[in-house]
């Protein structure tokens, strides 16, 4: 493998990306080393490390009930706790609650903010800096599929962060900019979490805590995905403005879309929502945040070749043009990888006592939308109160810890649509490079005649067994194919577990229904 490792032999490499990175303040540069840090890093083993393996301890810095690493959303869980009177610090490797991503998300599942106290209602309205009114999902060579309400608010992730790391501060939360994790211990009925300093002199510290929360994010060396969708863009500005497919019309966003069949095993797809300009105009505004991303089991990203996000940049700049028109500049780029699990292999519980992963880290969310950002407000209070009860009555076990994590049935068998979309490499090379198209056209054709609730829902995350069934047969019943790609596109032990969950959800289904 071979792997540019130079500033310049990046931008060599990467011209398309190097180009437009260049009209940045920094002309780029920290963004193409932080892209080739993300690629060269998520790829590596993970292992956390014990104290006795880390030489020396470090000074101690407290004690604490829970230790929160990683400074980024999970500091809803820091404000949370350090609201309910429990002694909280927080440490990441960079600045606290700096995030350089946009969110959108539907204004009903903010509710929580309000509801955990940590926001009032006039505090999450100013978190939404604009919303949308219709939202369209479409698929090369078929129509848009509109439904409102989905992924319609753009939320000042800054402002969200900044926010939260102010209540933190006033509430007391001890925290540590520039501290990575070493490793962690357990003692007696603590914890002794290692951190080093990232910035100045290299010294060790160390927390005694009686929790760890892991919200490290992607790149937790806790964290076992089966699935990943790396993902690409940002910010754009200076498209052009109208009503057809290939323009901004402010008041639409583009929540799934695809302009390309498969390639080198790969569907891309489109995301693009509209969002205010330099002077927070949202009516006539020109920008757009538009992602390029790509599902794919993790076991496979390896063989994809080396940097998939900077080779899938250097695709975004080379084929913007096939999905929006006009100079299209850079303003602010947003990437990462998100994870996830397909449910049909065991989840991993907490990796031992008094750990429990939060956030990308957990990879909890759906293993079809990943909107993490999303699952993450959704589950940041029950998740929260349930932390607290949990150290109150001291049941601080991985299993307990492991059950906190409630999910609708449905989230089980969604990761089998995912590896629909995600097509295997054949011998023969046999497949059609619209599959995944056809495939889609028939799930959103069905959805959308079920009822712009369901299909709201459905996007949400928010769908019960009964209704998956329903959409599963509909979709089947306009795409017969689907059987076949089960079987190809599956292992036989995830075909089997699959037909098995579907056939559960089928009989809760059977249950739930009047007796004649
Ligand atoms: C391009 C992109 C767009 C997205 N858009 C949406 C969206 O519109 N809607 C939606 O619902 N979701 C979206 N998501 C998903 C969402 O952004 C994530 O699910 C969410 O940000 C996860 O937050 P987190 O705090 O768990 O992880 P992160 O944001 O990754 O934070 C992890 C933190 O841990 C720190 N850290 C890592 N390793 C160490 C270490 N060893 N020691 C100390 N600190 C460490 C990092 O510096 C970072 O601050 C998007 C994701 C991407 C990549």
């Amino acid at each position: 493998m071979t792997v540019a490792l130079s500033l310049g032999s990046l931008r060599r490499q990467f011209p398309r990306t190097a180009a437009a990175f260049a009209q940045l303040p920094d002309g780029g540069d920290a963004a193409l080393w932080h892209l080739l840090h993300l690629d060269l890093s998520y790829a590596q083993p993970r292992e956390v490390r014990s104290m006795d393996a880390i030489r020396g301890g470090g000074e101690l810095l407290g004690d604490f009930d829970v230790v929160l690493a990683g400074g980024g959303l999970s500091l809803l869980y820091a404000a949370l706790l350090s609201a309910r009177g429990l002694r909280v610090a927080v440490f990441d490797r960079r600045q606290i609650g700096c995030g350089h991503r946009e969110w959108n998300i539907s204004r009903r599942e903010l509710a929580p903010l309000g509801a955990s106290g940590l926001f009032s209602a006039a505090e999450v309205e100013r978190l939404i800096l604009m919303q949308y009114q219709t939202g369209i999902c479409r698929f090369s060579g078929g129509p848009s599929y509109a439904v409102s309400g989905v992924l319609d608010c753009v939320v000042d992730a800054e402002t969200l962060l900044h926010a939260l790391r102010d209540r933190c501060v006033r509430q007391g939360v001890t925290l540590l900019p520039y501290r990575a994790l070493s490793g962690y211990t357990h003692e007696a009925d603590r914890l002794l979490v290692q951190v080093c300093s990232t910035e100045g002199p290299l010294r060790t510290q160390v927390l005694r805590t009686r929790l760890l929360l892991d919200g490290l994010g992607a790149v937790s060396p806790h964290a076992r995905f089966d699935l990943c969708c790396p993902t690409v863009g940002g910010v754009m500005d200076d498209l052009t403005l109208g009503s057809g497919p290939h323009e901004l019309d402010p008041k639409v966003g583009e929540i799934l879309v695809t302009t390309d069949g498969v390639e080198e095993q790969r569907q891309h797809i489109w995301e693009g929502f509209p969002t205010v300009s330099a002077t927070g105009d949202a009516v006539s505004t020109r920008r757009m945040t538009i992602y390029l991303f790509y599902y794919l089991r993790s076991d496979l990203l390896a063989q994809h070749g080396p940097l998939p996000l900077l080779n899938l940049y250097e695709r975004y700049f080379a084929t913007l043009s096939r999905y929006k028109r006009g100079p299209l500049t850079l303003v602010r780029p947003t990437y990462g990888y998100i994870p996830a699990y397909t449910r049909l292999r065991p989840m991993p519980s907490a990796p031992s006592d008094r750990v429990l992963l939060v956030g990308d880290a957990a990879g909890r969310h759906s293993p079809l939308t990943f909107c993490g950002f999303g699952a993450m407000i959704r589950s940041f209070l029950s998740i929260g109160e349930g932390v607290v009860r949990l150290l109150h009555d001291d049941r601080l076990d991985a299993e307990s810890l492991s059950a906190l994590w409630q999910e609708p049935p449905a989230l089980k068998v969604l990761g089998g649509l995912t590896l629909m979309m995600s097509p295997p490499l054949f011998a023969d090379g046999s497949e059609d490079p619209e599959t995944v198209n056809e495939l889609l056209n028939a799930a959103f054709a069905t959805l959308h005649g079920m009822g712009e609730d369901t299909y709201r829902r459905f996007l949400q995350d928010d769908v019960d067994g009964p209704t998956f069934v329903r959409f599963m047969l509909g979709a089947a019943e306009r795409h017969p194919q689907v059987y076949r790609k089960v079987l190809r596109y599956l292992s036989l032990s995830e075909s089997v577990t699959w037909l098995f969950r579907l056939a559960q959800l089928h009989l809760e289904r059977r249950s739930t229904e009047p007796s004649v």
